[in-house]
């Protein structure tokens, strides 16, 4: 499968002090293709966002392995990690908080260039800020200006630029639409889906929820506490989706066909995340599942590969569990 990135059971907890464990990332799989684009969606505090800085390395894991073109993420020493931040780059949710207030745009593209000794000629490295700005819709005359200066949309694409400017061969985005105005969304996610295809990116894209994550991605991973609970091909998850938690985040957005009639019912899910501290045994979703079983309380399922490319994290398509026969393709 020439996998890019490889994310094989990924753990990070944090110690909160007398044996309570906060499991932010408890068990998490899956592989990203070089060129494509893989979504991890869920509600705020699934631990998404930890995973994303555990993968860049940020973070060291408390189990598991991150494999970047097979190589051991957290084991990097020296030339190889300097090498790995080059390559590996993160967009944050929010642009004005991770853009420094008092530097120019200029200075805040030109820093990570300098830190890793690209471009050293003066002119050339001027040039080169020029034409990222002009890459990110930009231009040159934005150079010698201050982030307050621009919107909210405008921030964003000064850290795309920012992000760009070391050649990164993979960009974790985390929510980088998220605190932008709706009228804005498009024209970023349009930006990343350009520059992916003309510099051959990789992106891991974070989302909260499923609507513009679907235009973008490949593969989507739904993750529920710490754990991923259902993951395929982008286009796969819609027509087919398998556990209780996905189905109930697809209801929640609406058919834009108009000439499609909405049939769905509307699943709402009673009750919030609860707390990754210390998190109950059996099914992470079973406090919220609509479907839940005796087997659901004790026995947490497995994540098994139901069909190709489509795992799944539930008893419902477990075979022998409450009597279930073994998940058999409704579709086709
Ligand atoms: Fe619901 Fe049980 Fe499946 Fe968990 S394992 S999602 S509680 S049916
Ligand atoms: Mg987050």
């Amino acid at each position: 499968k020439d996998a890019l990135l490889e994310v094989k059971n990924l753990k990070k907890h944090f110690s909160l002090g007398k044996e309570r464990l906060l499991k932010a990332v408890d068990g998490v799989s899956f592989y990203i293709k070089k060129g494509e684009t893989f979504g991890i969606v869920g509600e705020s505090g699934c631990g998404k966002s930890t995973a994303g800085r555990t993968i860049i390395g940020l973070y060291d894991r408390t189990e598991g392995e991150v494999l970047y073109k097979g190589e051991n993420v957290h084991q990097m020493t020296g030339k190889d990690r300097f090498a790995f931040q080059r390559k590996m780059q993160m967009i944050f949710q929010d642009p004005y908080a991770s853009l420094n207030p008092r530097s120019t745009v200029r200075e805040i593209i030109s820093e990570p260039m300098e830190v890793h000794g690209l471009y050293p000629d003066k002119k050339q490295r001027l040039e080169r800020i020029y034409q990222l700005l002009e890459d990110v819709g930009l231009n040159r005359d934005h150079a010698n200006r201050y982030p307050h200066e621009f919107s909210g949309g405008q921030r964003q694409r000064i850290g795309i630029a920012r992000a760009l400017s070391l050649d990164p061969e993979f960009i974790i985005a985390d929510e980088p639409i998220s605190a932008l105005d709706v009228s804005v969304q498009a024209q970023v996610v349009n930006l990343l889906k350009n520059l992916q295809k003309r510099k051959g990116l990789t992106f891991l894209f974070i989302a909260h929820d499923l609507s513009m994550v679907k235009h973008i991605s490949d593969r989507i991973g739904v993750m529920y506490l710490g754990n991923l609970v259902e993951q395929t091909a982008s286009a796969n998850l819609y027509i087919n989706p398998l556990h209780p938690y996905t189905q109930a985040l697809l209801s929640a957005i609406p058919i834009p066909d108009p000439d499609v009639e909405d049939r769905r019912e509307r699943i709402i899910l009673k009750g919030e995340l609860p707390s990754p501290i210390n998190p109950p045994s059996g099914c992470v979703f079973k406090t919220r599942c609509p479907m839940v079983m005796d087997a659901c309380r004790t026995v947490k399922p497995e994540w098994q590969e139901v069909e190709e490319d489509h795992f799944v994290a539930c008893h419902l398509y477990n075979e022998g569990i409450d009597g279930r026969p073994k998940y058999t393709q409704v579709m086709g």
